[in-house]
């Protein structure tokens, strides 16, 4: 029962007083008794009922403790029930436990001073916990632990002689430590980078990065924040492509890296190895590129002497073969991937040979060294200059949509190159041919891009100065190849080939002493095709085998036949390709041929090309022999293009050294070539070797040729490749003037 219940003392009273006047009633004789014991218990409970009512009012005044905790205890926070005159302040549970005390009932201010973190209950405290704002306050609980809550505090009830105040708290101390630990792990993220000098940078939009403190240390960035074009021109021109392949990654699982030079704090640009990554984003995230940055300066001058010593060649100290294999297939690819494009440009020193045989290795060195660094001089970034081998050099350069640009450069080239022509070398012309391709789209790695400009240089390089670019219609000429090779084949069957004669005159007494037999196709139509367009077609296949042996019997045949017709017999010189040279019973062919024909074999002479001699020196020494025991002349061809070093007249047993016709074409106004081929006579000469020069047009050149020692001559000036009628009426002719000769010389 409650006893502030009116209605409950008004029902006792009542109740007592219908009991006690019917009692009354009932027995007269004890109604004064009665009433008097009425009365007196009515005062008693009046003045217990009283007693109660002030001490009900008295408690009701106090905190209920009940009430608030089943209030406070139902709500999960910390709780403060409390009058600012501090005779009462109750603390629920939670916050009992928190601040490590045993009751919920505290008086004066101690508590609350502590628990709102203040040092005096001050009116203008009351103010500032009871505004609108909630009130943080830390203080230390019993156990020494840094408690923070905010407490947002509310009036409960205003009395004359205080005001009855529920602060509740909301406790921030996990936040905090959370807030705290999360400082103290950027921070130790931060010093963990700065230790290990790596440099952190993100980007949520691929356009504004924000960068760590030791990448702003590293870079001397202004700030955290630099924006993509602000990070590109941070880094060597050279290595952009890299940049741009790493801002344009795509979603990948795969961490990726490429190394790059970028202009450090110190205005220098050091290596750095970007390991980046790039996070598509999802509904609740943003995409995310970047990576860390780490100097690898050192690790790459390291690399760098390693690179040196196995990417670099040694004579003209530009990337070798293997690193233009390397880099270039790198660039193959990203240039696929950004669709970028680049010229491959092969080089070739034209007749570097000369060069070398003339000039000594040492010269020879000195021009490649010079001529690489011409090339390197036209390296744009992102491209490379490299020696390939001997005197094949490559030019990768990036494509700006210049299509003049190969040419351009490979003339360039070719004018300085030319400058290069003073004092001692004065006397030869430096030049060189080019062949040029484009990466990506002229093949499907970058060695077939190569091999094409290679291909282009070949199919240009007929001439000095050539440049030549990739066309894959110049497959079509291989294609063609095949269908060349059917018809040759009909061709051989049909008869259709044909020996020319060119004469060779004797340069002191103007006689004809021999003929070369050059091979001819006559088209059914008439037209003439030289060698040169079907004798490589036929050497690619067995062709060459049945065209060799027709000129082997050809030739004898009609050595024989003008001999029979009453000429002064001559020299029949054939031309033997490798792969018939190789045969181990061409002795026996020779042999064969000379029984069959009846021709003595002093009148048969074979020309070898020194290539064809070189590639297996002991076989060819040993065929060469055989052919020698035959009695057969041996004539050294096109001396001076291939691998020519006179040291060879040592070993190969040759009769006969015939000097190529680009000597001869050249003998007038260049120095050198008079030079060399005024020495290769006299060594000829002291090796009993004779000598004939090939190509002579005009009659200086005779006159020079004849003057330097040279024996024989061979070119247009004499005659054409000719017909054997044709050759038969030239011979009548030389007899005639070579008689007239002597009939004035006698006179
Ligand atoms: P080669 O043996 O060096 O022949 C000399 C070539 O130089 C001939 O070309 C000839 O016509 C050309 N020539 C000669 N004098 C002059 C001149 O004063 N000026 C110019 N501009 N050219 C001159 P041809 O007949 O076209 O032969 C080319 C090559 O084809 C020959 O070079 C030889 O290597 C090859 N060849 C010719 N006939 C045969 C053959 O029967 N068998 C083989 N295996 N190869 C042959
Ligand atoms: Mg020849
Ligand atoms: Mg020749």
């Amino acid at each position: 029962m409650k006893f502030n219940n009116p209605l409950a003392a008004a029902f006792v009273i009542t109740t007592a007083t219908v009991m006690i006047l019917a009692y009354c009633y009932l027995y007269p004789e004890y109604a004064l008794t009665a009433s008097i014991v009425y009365i007196s218990t009515m005062f008693f409970l009046t003045v217990i009922l009283s007693l109660v009512g002030w001490l009900y009012k008295k408690h009701k005044n106090s905190v209920d403790d009940t009430d608030i905790a089943n209030i406070t205890e139902n709500l999960n926070t910390e709780m403060i029930l409390w009058r600012d005159d501090c005779s009462d302040i109750y603390i629920n549970n939670k916050l009992k436990k928190l601040i490590g005390t045993e009751q919920n009932h505290h008086k004066g201010q101690k508590l609350l001073c502590k628990t709102f973190g203040l040092e005096k209950l001050s009116p203008e405290a009351i103010t500032m916990i009871t505004g609108n704002a909630s009130h943080e306050a830390k203080f230390t609980n019993n156990k020494g632990g840094v408690i923070t809550i905010a407490w947002s505090t509310s009036l409960v009830k205003k009395r004359k002689k205080y005001s009855l105040f529920l602060s509740t708290g909301f406790n921030l101390t996990d936040i905090k430590k959370m807030k705290l630990s999360l400082a103290s792990a950027n921070d130790f993220f931060n010093s963990s980078m700065e230790l290990a000098e790596i440099g952190v940078i993100m980007s949520t939009d691929r356009k504004n990065f924000r960068a760590s403190p030791e990448m702003v240390r590293m870079l001397g960035l202004r700030s955290g924040s630099i924006t993509l074009s602000e990070f590109r021109a941070l880094v060597h021109p050279n290595d952009r492509i890299q940049f741009d392949t790493a801002q344009s990654a795509k979603n990948s699982s795969d961490v990726r890296s490429t190394d790059m030079r970028m202009k450090s704090a110190d205005g220098t640009y050091r290596w750095y190895s970007y390991r980046y990554k790039y996070i598509q984003g999802t509904d609740n995230t943003l995409p995310l590129l970047g990576g860390a940055i780490l100097d690898v300066t050192q690790e790459h001058e390291k690399d760098l002497l390693i690179e040196r010593l196995a990417y670099i060649d040694e004579v003209t100290e530009i990337a070798n073969r293997i690193k233009l294999m390397d880099v270039g297939q790198e660039t193959y690819e990203t240039a696929k991937l950004l669709e970028y494009s680049y010229w491959i440009v092969v080089l070739d020193i034209d007749r570097f040979h000369i060069i070398n045989d003339t000039c000594g290795y040492t010269n020879g060195n000195y021009i490649l060294k010079n001529f690489a660094h011409i090339l390197y001089k036209f390296v744009t970034p992102g491209g490379l200059a490299a020696r390939m081998s001997g005197d094949n050099f490559a030019l990768v350069l990036r494509d700006y949509g210049d299509d003049e640009l190969p040419v351009r450069t490979a003339r360039d080239i070719q004018e300085e190159f030319a400058k290069l022509a003073v004092d001692e070398f004065s006397a030869i012309s430096l030049t060189c041919s080019a062949g040029y391709s484009k990466l990506p789209e002229d093949g499907d790695s970058f060695l077939e891009v190569l091999e094409h400009a290679e291909f282009a240089l070949k199919t240009g390089s007929g001439t000095q100065g050539s440049i030549c670019g990739y066309e894959p219609s110049m497959h079509d000429s291989i294609i063609g190849n095949t269908e060349l090779e059917k018809a040759l084949a009909v061709a051989i069957e049909n008869n259709e080939l044909q020996l020319f004669y060119q004469p060779k005159i004797n340069l002191e007494t103007g006689l004809i002493m021999g003929v070369e037999a050059l091979i001819r196709w006559i088209k059914p139509d008439g037209t003439i095709v030289k060698p040169d367009q079907f004798v490589p077609i036929a050497e690619s296949s067995h062709l060459i085998g049945k065209i060799s042996e027709f000129v082997l019997t050809e030739g004898c045949r009609q050595n024989v036949l003008w001999q029979k017709m009453g000429y002064p017999p001559i020299v029949m010189s054939i031309n033997f390709a490798s792969s018939d040279f190789y045969q181990k019973d061409l002795r026996d062919k020779v042999f064969e041929a000379l029984a069959r024909s009846g021709l003595e074999s002093k009148w048969l002479e074979v020309e070898l090309t020194e290539t064809l001699a070189l590639s297996d020196i002991d076989f060819a020494v040993d065929q060469m022999n055989k052919l020698r025991d035959l009695g057969v002349k041996l004539a050294m061809d096109d001396f001076g293009t291939g691998y020519s070093s006179l040291s060879y007249l040592q070993i190969l047993p040759i009769t006969l050294l015939k000097l190529d016709r680009s000597f001869i074409t050249d003998i007038e106004h260049d120095n050198i070539a008079f030079e060399i081929v005024s020495a290769v006579i006299r060594i000829a000469k002291s090796k009993k070797i004779e000598t004939i020069a090939e190509g002579i047009e005009n009659p200086n050149q005779e006159e020079i040729l004849r003057k330097a020692g040279c024996d024989y001559g061979q070119g247009y000036l004499y005659g054409k490749p000719m017909p054997a009628n044709e050759l038969e009426r030239f011979f009548e002719e030389n007899i005639k003037s070579s008689s007239n000769r002597s009939n004035n010389e006698r006179r």
